[in-house]
């Protein structure tokens, strides 16, 4: 089934053969790479694992992604890039995704030739089943993307809703699920690969794990899928230094789950103060390391806030976000010089 959704192209390309992916067993002199035989004494002359196998068996552990199910990208970014080239035919299949939403799909859809349906979400910025499906019935989209929580809002989807998305769609449904972490009484799409092995889910190290730096994002999906993925991707995605970084980052687990523990408490305590602010007049519900809130003024608060040395993103220019700022949920100072500075302001 899954083979039938591939483009011709990825289904019976022959991978490249990388020297580290040849071997199997043990041994101790390496001549086959044409690396070099020195570089120091922290094996950085040596290329990484094609495969992060010991990442992944790592992810099993900590995450509970199972390994068979995994797949590690330089960073999700380009598993969104690969996922598009692996199953959308150029200048014909197209993408249907939610507006607004997390930039990156449409972008790598049209550097693809490949078209974009965008959906507007409802006013209240959930999804809008039934626009989805109609449009899904009638355009046949290769790839529908779901970004839950979504950035740019925050918000959870409900995952009934996802699902039966999912189910209705022929084609590959990604499930971008970045800030999961962040989201209280959350339910992955992991769980239904098993029954719909067209849903594919996107995790990364780059929110909660605090290593965007590292440039590591996962796929979970299908054995199928992720054989292709492993197939048609770069041969060494992934380099050594970001591979230390996300062993040390699982190694950690317990320093990640505080983070995510302040991260959610200084959402909460933020949103109760921003809500107070005589010229926000929206702060949407957010499940994200970030809140969205709408202003009188969203372009005189951004330079406002820019002048104080405080960067935001101001995302008035997304459909239905006019007069919006997202604001990203950082350190205990970080939010007191926010807290300061919109005291301040007019
Ligand atoms: N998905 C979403 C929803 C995001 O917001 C982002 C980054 N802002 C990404 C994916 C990209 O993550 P990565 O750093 O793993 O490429």
């Amino acid at each position: 089934m899954i083979n039938e959704l591939l483009n011709p192209w990825i289904r019976d390309l022959v991978p490249y053969s990388s020297a580290r992916s040849e071997y199997s067993g043990s041994a101790s002199v390496f001549l086959d790479a044409n690396e070099s035989w020195d570089g120091g004494n922290d094996g950085m002359n040596r290329y990484p694992d094609p495969f992060m196998r010991r990442l992944r068996k790592e992810m099993e552990r900590v995450m509970g992604i199972p390994y068979e199910m995994s797949a590690v990208g330089n960073g999700s970014d380009e598993i969104i890039d690969m996922l598009i080239r692996m199953f959308c035919v150029p200048s014909c299949d197209s993408i249907l995704i939610e507006q607004p939403t997390y930039g990156t799909y449409s972008v790598f859809a049209r550097t693809s030739a490949v078209g974009v349906i965008d959906v507007p979400l409802t006013p209240s910025l959930s999804l809008d089943e039934d626009a989805m499906i109609r449009a899904i019935r009638s355009e046949k989209p290769k790839i529908v993307f779901i970004c839950s929580p979504n950035n740019p809002t925050g918000r959870v989807y409900p995952l009934e809703t996802i699902l039966s998305i999912a189910e209705e769609n022929k084609g590959i449904t990604v499930v971008d699920e970045a800030y999961a972490d962040f989201a209280e009484d959350f339910t992955s799409a992991i769980g239904a690969i098993h029954e719909n092995p067209r849903i594919v889910v996107l995790r990364t190290f780059s929110k909660a794990y605090g290593k965007a730096g590292a440039r590591l994002g996962i796929l979970v999906s299908d054995p199928e899928i992720q054989k292709v993925f492993m197939k048609a991707k770069p041969p060494y995605n992934v380099s050594r230094c970001a591979e230390n970084e996300g062993l040390e980052a699982l190694l950690g687990a317990d320093a990640v789950e505080k983070r995510i523990k302040e991260t959610i408490a200084r959402r909460k305590e933020t949103a109760a103060f921003l809500s107070e602010l005589p010229y926000v007049t929206e702060v949407f519900p957010s499940q994200a390391n970030f809140i969205l809130i709408r202003v009188q003024d969203a372009a005189a608060l951004y330079s406002y806030l820019l002048e104080r040395g405080i960067v935001v993103r101001n995302r008035s220019n997304d459909p239905l976000l006019e007069n919006t700022i997202r604001i990203t949920i950082g350190s205990e100072s970080d939010m007191n010089k926010l807290k300061e500075a919109l005291c301040e302001w007019r």
